[in-house]
């Protein structure tokens, strides 16, 4: 039985911001990898890991993971929140891969085997403007994507105003964030894209979570008659009740949970049927352990699983999403990512994409490695991009919530 001997973390890209860490075993070359990244709170999560919780896993032994996970779970008495579970998950994903490198089998076969062919996948469309929004939603079908979610702009597009009336000791001359405009240009924007490509491609749209609870029902009524595929992040995590009203008003299908990191968020909202996709982020759900038991969950409440990826994520918790995709009855879609080539040869054995679908190499474990001298090559000082805390404002200056 292998007993683990070292737990590391390796920061690579830019900033140190994607951790990955690293089990070793006392089994010669038998090693896991899992995802602890945390774009903003990077040396955080690494000294969780490595001064914390790592050191309480030494000799023990690896194929033991529900009760690692449990005993490291409740190990500082107060449990979860965004940097435990972060560092909870990427040696959850570890100890997954390493048995399965001792079973020989890809972690999907652990998990009771393969049970689609691949994952199909939804990418991320986007424009300045309409025109521009639907030349790059047609790139995306042409290239075969079955869903696509469709964004007005950047991160939280929609709903600002160059000529909102401010104070006249306006903190900014940035445009601001008004909720009532992007109530307006979300429905103009779906109105277009139906009348120009019809109701046969899947579409989706992010809200970001910045408006308003009432103002979030609103839209998410007047964009019934557009049969999205979801509407994604209509509600802050603060305000997760407000989907109670929500399901009285319209058929919206709805997918939350990017943010959540405690069971006492997604449960109610899953058993209720509040929601429709459940889009809590592997690693910091705490790792492929509780997702498994997430995905259990919403099969029997007919809700579907579509973990988070996006522009902070890293190849292996990808690989982990991918692996609860193969193997999840409950799955729904896979948010894609997009990583560049130099990035992608630092983990050798990643996820591959064609067209919209993502496909396992059926490698044993999690199927993914990483090469770390050219993992160390990614590492660059920039200065670090804000592009959640507290960008966006309201006309009076006020924060707008990511
Ligand atoms: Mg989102």
């Amino acid at each position: 039985m292998a007993k683990i001997k070292e737990v590391r973390c390796i920061r690579t890209r830019t900033n140190g911001t994607w951790v990955i860490v690293k089990i070793i075993t006392d089994q010669p070359g038998l090693y896991g990898i899992g995802s602890a990244s945390e774009h903003y709170h990077a040396a955080t999560v690494v000294t969780a890991i490595e001064e914390s919780l790592g050191p309480m896993l030494i000799g023990r032994e690896v194929s033991r993971i529900e009760d690692i996970w449990q005993s490291l779970f409740t190990s500082g008495y107060w449990r979860a929140g965004s940097i435990l579970n972060a560092a909870l998950g990427g040696i959850d994903m570890a100890l997954w891969d390493i048995k399965g490198k001792e079973a020989g089998m890809p972690v999907y076969d652990l998990l009771g085997g393969a049970s689609r062919a691949a994952v199909p996948c939804y990418a991320h469309a986007g424009g300045q403007d309409h025109e521009a929004l639907v030349d790059d939603i047609q790139r995306y079908i042409d290239e075969g994507w079955p869903v696509i979610r469709c964004q007005l702009g950047g991160y939280g597009g929609g709903g600002f105003l160059d000529d909102a009336i401010k104070p006249k000791n306006a903190w900014s001359d940035a445009a601001a964030f008004d909720d009532e405009a992007y109530l307006e240009a979300i429905p103009a924007m779906f109105d277009f894209l139906r009348k120009r490509l019809g109701f046969g491609p899947k579409l989706t749209h992010d809200v970001h979570e910045h408006l308003r609870p009432q103002v979030a029902v609103a839209l998410a009524k007047r964009l019934e008659d557009y049969r999205l595929y979801f509407l994604e992040d209509v509600l802050a995590p603060e305000q997760i009740d407000w989907f109670r009203l929500m399901r009285q008003q319209c058929t919206t299908p709805q997918a939350m949970g990017e943010l959540f990191v405690n069971v006492h968020e997604y449960l109610p909202l899953i058993s209720e049927r509040l929601i429709d996709f459940v889009r809590v982020r592997v690693s910091k759900g705490g790792g492929i352990t509780p997702c498994r038991k997430i995905a259990t969950l919403c099969e029997f409440y007919g809700v579907n699983t579509a973990w988070q990826e996006g522009g902070d994520n890293d190849p292996v918790n990808q690989a982990a999403a991918m692996h609860l995709d193969m193997s999840s009855y409950s799955f729904g879609i896979q948010e894609e990512n997009h990583f560049s080539d130099e990035e992608l040869e630092a983990f050798p054995g990643h996820a591959t994409m064609d067209g919209g679908y993502m496909y396992s190499n059926g490698q044993p474990g999690l199927g993914i490695d990483i090469d770390e001298e050219k993992a160390a090559k990614l590492l660059k000082a920039e200065p670090l991009k804000a592009y959640f805390a507290a960008a966006d404002r309201r006309a009076d200056g006020s924060i707008v919530r990511p």
